[in-house]
């Protein structure tokens, strides 16, 4: 029996890969049409604890994302849902993603108040009954099921907006099962900023694409952006007491953190998003202050005047959060509680981080140089050289990142991302364009 299992095993790369997906996926057209079914919820709780509760489900025209790559090896995120056929119990979908309720829960405030914060994901639109789980990671990393709920596509409930935005195509490069889909969202531009929006989409398309690996990989992305006018012109200020009435209701002094530029409002951002086929939402903002934000699988947004001091190397840096979960390589500067963030017992999952618990199993072990010391002592020799440098995460001691100074660590010294950075970076672009 074992010896015909290892035969059809092996036989089946080569029967699959003639109809175009290889054996451990399974054919999209048995189980999804080409359609996005979004599912709306509540992510609530405090320091000690979250709970999830349900808003609502909608369709959206189309599916964007692989038709291949369907199940999520990749272990990225704080949270994960995953999609199972009500009839065999088979898992057909699951990525994994961060939010921002993820965030918040680490910090001082999480501890005194309860709080919710509206989350959405989205999958193939499943042809038959299914159910969906939602899963976060313990104190301890580990992956534990919180919430599950039944579906029926075939519910008349589904909700099925029609188009009330504008868009347009800043770059299309092809099939959009077959790239990597930015959709652009304008925040804080009013109906007589219009064009400003799109000159801004289109430095971002130049300002993304100006840094490595994505130059080099420019065909392997689509970019479009809808049109959503605000009322009132640039973004809420709670700091500097400016308040205003904005499109995606973004705001800086997230946390406390005055840089810090969020939105808590994912249900409309995905209204927005649904306008065109898209994988990823990146927000630019109307205004000149520096700040952004970016959160693996969920948004990114950040500044888009002018004058938004390093506004390109901002755009990447977020964009290497939201695309892949790239870590902060750099020490200080957030209001999160440093040591909740990355607790020295354990090994982050992030691909650009260690803590040496678990050094071994990240590919960056494997790129080290012959006779690397670890940790690596920081030297002006060492100025572009793959190491494991003590500082990171946040914290000054117990976390490493792989190179001095890596476009996730300081903007203004980086030279490009790292080489542990830039491999991950292509490998999750070729798990998306499959
Ligand atoms: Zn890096």
């Amino acid at each position: 029996m074992k010896r015909v299992v290892t035969i059809f095993l092996a036989l089946l790369p080569w029967v699959s890969g003639a109809q175009g997906a290889p054996s451990e996926q399974l054919l999209f057209d048995e189980w999804f049409e080409p359609h996005t079914m979004r599912f709306d919820y509540y992510h609530c709780g405090d320091a000690g604890g979250e709970e999830f509760y349900f808003a609502d489900i909608h369709e959206e025209p189309w599916w964007a994302g692989s038709r291949v790559s369907l199940i999520d090896g990749n272990d990225y995120g704080n949270q994960m849902f995953r999609i199972v056929d009500d009839a065999t119990g088979r898992l057909i979908y699951s990525r994994g993603y961060g939010t921002l309720w993820d965030e918040w829960q680490t910090t001082a405030e999480a501890k005194t108040i309860r709080k919710s914060m509206p989350e959405s994901v989205v999958f193939p639109m499943p042809k038959a009954d299914v159910r969906i789980e939602l899963w976060s990671r313990d104190g301890k990393g580990e992956w534990g099921k919180r919430f599950e709920q039944a579906i029926s596509p075939q519910s008349y409930f589904v909700a099925r907006y029609p188009q009330r935005y504008d868009t347009f195509d800043v770059e299309v490069h092809g099939d959009p099962s077959r790239k990597v889909d930015i959709v652009v969202l304008p925040e804080g531009y009013t109906a007589q900023e219009r064009g400003k929006f799109e000159a801004a989409a289109k430095d971002f398309a130049e300002a993304i694409f100006s840094f490595e690996p994505f130059r080099e990989l420019r065909d392997e992305f689509n970019i479009r952006a809808v049109w959503v006018p605000s009322h009132d012109s640039g973004v809420t200020m709670p700091g500097a007491g400016e308040w205003r009435n904005t499109s995606a209701g973004a705001s800086f002094w997230t946390f406390d953190s005055e840089r810090y530029q969020m939105t808590e409002d994912m249900h409309t951002l995905r209204d927005q998003a649904g306008h065109v086929p898209y994988e990823l939402i990146y927000i630019l903002s109307n205004t000149d202050k520096y700040g952004g934000g970016g959160i693996y699988n969920f948004y990114a947004i950040s500044s888009a005047g002018k004058a938004a001091p390093s506004r390109a190397r901002v755009y990447i840096h977020e964009f290497g959060h939201l695309l892949l979960g790239l870590g902060d390589e750099y020490v200080g500067g957030v209001s999160y509680d440093e040591l909740s963030m990355y607790p020295s017992d354990r090994e982050p999952w992030e691909v650009n981080l260690t803590t040496l618990v678990d050094f071994e199993s990240k590919a960056w072990s494997r790129m080290l140089p012959a006779g690397t010391p670890v940790p690596t002592p920081v030297t002006p020799e060492r100025a572009d050289v793959l190491g494991v440098y003590e500082g990171g995460g946040y914290s000054p001691k117990g976390v490493y990142r792989p190179w001095p100074n890596c476009m996730m660590n300081s903007l203004s010294r980086a030279t490009g991302f790292c080489p542990v950075c830039t491999a991950a970076i292509r490998d999750q672009i070729e798990f998306l364009c499959r």
